[in-house]
């Protein structure tokens, strides 16, 4: 990839302006966060960490991730329609990791009761990396596929304007010109009104927002299953939270449970949530797995298959042996992955090679997948965070594409790409989100 901006990353005084704009910029246009310091308070506000320049990335690989965005929403759908495959990819992982386990049983509770809901809500996020191998022209290759709480859409629809600016201030208003326009709270938005209207709410749309906990104290089903909130029918249900054991106790899992069972479009059902696990992403890759999932779109198959990496299994028996093996051999070709979200819990070098050793003859072993190391080729740039010093860094991107589809009933009635988020960290960090402190906010830059 080329470097666009070589010339005024050494011109330290244009850098400096271009920052103090920058920064100012960013709380103009809303691209905020809470602090660390008092995450609950909501007068006390920073900019969210962002990129001083927007990244070059090849516009052909930012074009296939668009492009494979549907084939991803179709995909993501039909394993969540798919009681076998979820039960047979999931069977090894549940005996061992107790959180998937219980999603699980949820998941079976509501489909022995039978299913309420008939609209269903998709909001995603596919991850890639541009992987250069040892020396190659750039791959697009998937690190994941987030099926809840995909984040980032009302912040970076905001993140193309600051780096505009500053393109304008480094005296590159023709560069500027060239972001490509990004806007994914709308097209989320347009998805959650969709699967309001195919409910039928009969009144205008009302949001509310509530806690696990609120569900648990004060939300009731009637004898249809309509799901009631103070008294009022609640039509879509997105979740904020629950993909990460700490936002459960006993009374979240019961409020979890009366949602699923609910007639309301819930963003991501249960099943969906589990279509999203990394166990289900490293199943995926099994040669004919995909073909089995969407017969009859033999393109659609290309098009996912060309964006995985090399994913195995770390199941009982000689298979999963072997790759155990092949990983303590040669821990940094791989990824270590336990079915967790939310950034910080992969394992790399000799801290899978230590774990990986511990429990390579035990069941345990089965809770983690394996997976290649992407490796894209660094870029240098500026890392803006509140409170941190103006410094250079190499930096590796991460580009993610929001999908957006709604069924009712087996008809898919909307399946759109809806925008992109370009995350951006210095390369010493092998894992780790915006969230996590790690990356920050980005532009891409087509190249
Ligand atoms: P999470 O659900 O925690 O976000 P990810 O699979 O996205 O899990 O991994 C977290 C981070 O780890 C990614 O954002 C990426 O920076 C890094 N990562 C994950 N998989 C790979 C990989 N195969 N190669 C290189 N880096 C990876
Ligand atoms: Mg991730």
């Amino acid at each position: 990839m080329a470097a666009p901006w070589e010339d005024v990353l050494r011109d330290r005084p244009a850098i400096q302006e271009a920052a103090a704009v920058a920064v100012d910029a960013a709380l103009l246009q809303g691209v905020l966060m809470r602090t660390e310091g008092q995450p609950n308070a909501s007068d006390v506000v920073n900019f969210a960490p962002f990129t001083l320049l927007p990244s070059a990335v090849p516009s052909a690989l930012f074009e296939q991730a668009y492009a494979v965005q549907q084939d991803f929403n179709m995909l993501v759908d039909a394993i969540s329609q798919n009681k076998e495959f979820l039960e047979h990819t999931l069977a090894s992982t549940i005996k061992v990791d107790d959180f998937t386990a219980r999603l699980f049983r949820i998941y079976t509770q509501v489909l022995e009761e039978g299913l309420a809901q008939s609209v269903f809500l998709g909001i995603n996020r596919s991850d890639y990396m541009f992987d250069c191998g040892v020396d190659g022209p750039p791959a697009l290759k998937q690190i994941e596929i987030n099926t809840i709480a995909a984040s980032f859409g009302g912040l970076t629809s905001r993140t193309v304007a600051v780096h505009g600016q500053v393109l304008k201030v480094l005296g590159k208003p023709q560069e500027a010109s060239r972001l490509p326009p990004n806007n994914p709270s709308r097209g989320l938005a347009l998805g959650i009104a969709k699967a309001w209207e195919l409910y039928g709410s009969p009144r205008n749309i009302r949001v509310i927002r509530k806690r696990f906990r609120d569900v648990f104290e004060k939300g009731s089903l009637d004898e249809a299953r309509r799901l009631y909130m103070d008294g009022q029918e609640v039509a879509v249900v997105y979740y904020r939270e629950g993909y990460v054991p700490s936002n459960y106790d006993e009374q979240n899992w019961e409020a979890r449970l009366l949602l699923e069972r609910s007639r309301a479009v819930k963003c991501p059902d249960i099943a969906t949530q589990l279509a999203g696990t990394k166990k289900v992403q490293q199943e995926l890759s099994r040669p004919g797995t995909l073909e089995r999932l969407l017969p009859g779109h033999a393109e659609a198959v290309t098009r996912i298959r060309a964006t995985f990496a090399g994913l195995y299994s770390l199941d009982m028996g000689a298979e999963g042996d072997k790759v155990a093996a092949m990983a303590i051999a040669d821990p940094d070709r791989f990824v270590l992955k336990p079915q967790r979200e939310g950034g910080g819990n992969n394992l790399y070098g000799e801290d899978l090679r230590q774990v990986l050793e511990k429990i390579r003859d035990s069941p345990q072993r089965t809770s983690y997948i394996l997976m290649d190391k992407i490796k894209p080729r660094p870029a240098m740039n500026y890392l803006l965070r509140a409170h941190s010093p103006l410094q250079e860094s190499e930096c590796i991107s991460e580009l993610g594409i929001f999908g957006v589809y709604v069924r009712r009933g087996s008809e898919l009635v909307l399946n759109k790409a809806a925008g992109h988020l370009l995350r951006t960290k210095a390369v010493e960090h092998a894992d780790g989100g915006v969230a996590a402190g790690v990356a920050v906010l980005d532009t891409p830059y087509l190249v």
